[in-house]
């Protein structure tokens, strides 16, 4: 059976691995990007020994579909744990909460909310299924049960800058996923995740997967039992080709780009884009160590600021110092359009709040985006997520949108890839 994979994201990379094992399948992959990973590609400077990846990255200890699927490559010792420190900054001050003791002494909150929040947190970390929370909206739930102070200081600033106006949409379950898979430590590939999504790619080229990259598929068109595959590569020359099936991995606004289908209409599919400013420092931006640290002061321009070099040693990279700041926003926005010059001048005030020595650190400013992201999970969004099977027979879907709970991860693309592989191997047998 000939089958066309959109996107070459770990999701695909992992259904490619388990389809290519089925005797008589020959598969193809194209993505749009020069290199495999998808959201969690990287790059590599010259005189960096790791690569980088876009967005900021790391795996939780808890993350067993990727550990399985590192082990079944070969790949498992190479995922290595460690803890990282996570920060908030409030108030003009940089306070460590990372564990039940750190929140117990952030004295910014009364000791009340501060127990409070801490059996919420507890509740949420034994609970084993968060759907069950999905009636809940968050805003609604952690002020009345961690009270007004601890909403207030420790989590309307996070919301408020991921979701926006889509803030008080957001569902509990969402949170509960956020907090139940957490660890303290945190995983990382040895030489970044992009060079997993290299190693994964040769494994899958030598059993005769074939990858086409910097091609966009512009149009799926189905006619009899045949699909074809409209495509254009980087310098614009345009062909086409023929598959038995095809798995789309691609999130539904950008899916709905090439074919149209009534699923990809739902209203409640929506998410939110990511801008991620990378800073190549000469120093540290966060010299106490934090690697994660929550930017909860009112009106920052950025979410969090991420100093990998306090997780991962700055060695791997000529010895610079790598800072990610993170923003969620709705593709809309005029600041999507913005330059990593405009961008830069934007954020320049607050990092000089950090580091007033700041720009003479900076070695070199860069800004990634991505229109899909960060997905909404509505109040009850398990009645509207999307299935694998899509109203065309030998169409499949598996994205983002299809791991609720969870919003995103390698981890679960990974076990969402799978479980297509799965599905199609019994549909097509
Ligand atoms: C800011 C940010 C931080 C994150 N942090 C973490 C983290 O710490 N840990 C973690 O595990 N995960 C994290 N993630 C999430 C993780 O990267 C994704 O969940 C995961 O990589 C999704 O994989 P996927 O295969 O489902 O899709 P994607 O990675 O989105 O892959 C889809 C692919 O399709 C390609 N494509 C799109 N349109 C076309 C077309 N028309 N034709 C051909 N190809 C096309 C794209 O180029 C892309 O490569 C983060 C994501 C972001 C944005």
């Amino acid at each position: 059976m000939k089958i066309a994979i959109i996107g070459a994201g770990f999701g695909s990379l992992a259904a490619a691995f388990d389809l290519s094992k089925i005797k008589g399948n020959q598969i193809e992959i194209f993505d749009t990007n020069e290199f495999a990973g998808g959201l969690a590609t990287g790059f590599k400077e010259d005189n960096w020994n790791w690569s980088f990846e876009e967005h900021y990255h790391h795996a939780f200890d808890t993350d067993k579909a990727l550990k399985q699927f590192l082990s079944e490559l070969g790949l498992r010792d190479q995922l290595v744990y460690k803890r990282a420190k996570s920060s908030t900054l409030y108030n003009g001050k940089i306070h460590q909460i990372d564990s039940p003791l750190s929140l117990l002494k952030f004295k910014e909150i009364s000791f009340l909310s501060r127990l409070r929040t801490g059996a919420v947190l507890a509740f949420l970390k034994i609970l084993p299924n968060g759907v069950l929370l999905e009636k809940f909206r968050a805003s609604k739930f952690l002020p009345l049960t961690m009270g007004q102070e601890s909403w207030r200081v420790i989590w309307e600033p996070l919301f408020d800058s991921k979701f926006g106006r889509f803030k008080n949409e957001v569902n509990l379950s969402w949170f509960w996923a956020r907090v139940n898979p957490r660890t303290a430590a945190l995983g990382y590939f040895n030489g970044g995740f992009k060079r997993l999504a290299d190693l994964i790619v040769k494994k899958l080229k030598d059993a005769e997967v074939k990858f086409s990259f910097s091609i966009k598929v512009e149009q799926v068109f189905k006619e009899g039992n045949r699909f074809t595959l409209f495509l254009v590569n980087r310098n614009g020359v345009r062909t086409s080709k023929q598959y038995d099936l095809v798995i789309s991995t691609l999130a539904s606004p950008v899916f709905s780009k090439i074919i149209d289908l009534p699923e990809l209409k739902q209203e409640k599919l929506v998410g939110l884009g990511a801008m991620t400013m990378l800073l190549r420092l000469r120093k540290k931006l966060l010299k106490d160590g934090t690697y994660w640290l929550n930017i909860n002061e009112k009106n920052w321009p950025f979410v969090a600021i991420v100093e990998h070099d306090n997780y991962i040693s700055s060695s791997n990279y000529g010895g610079e110092s790598l800072v990610y700041l993170g923003r969620y926003l709705e593709t809309s926005d005029p600041s999507y359009q913005k330059t990593a010059e405009e961008l830069l001048a934007d954020y320049r005030p607050y990092l000089k709040k950090i580091d007033p020595q700041f720009d003479q650190n900076l070695i070199e400013a860069k800004v990634f985006k991505a229109p899909f992201a960060q997905p909404i999970s509505f109040v009850n969004q398990s009645r509207f997520l999307p299935k694998f099977d899509t109203s065309i027979k030998n169409l499949y879907w598996a994205s983002m949108q299809h791991i609720y709970p969870f919003d995103r991860g390698i981890n679960h693309a990974i076990a969402s890839g799978r479980k297509l592989a799965e599905h199609v191997r019994i549909k097509t047998s």
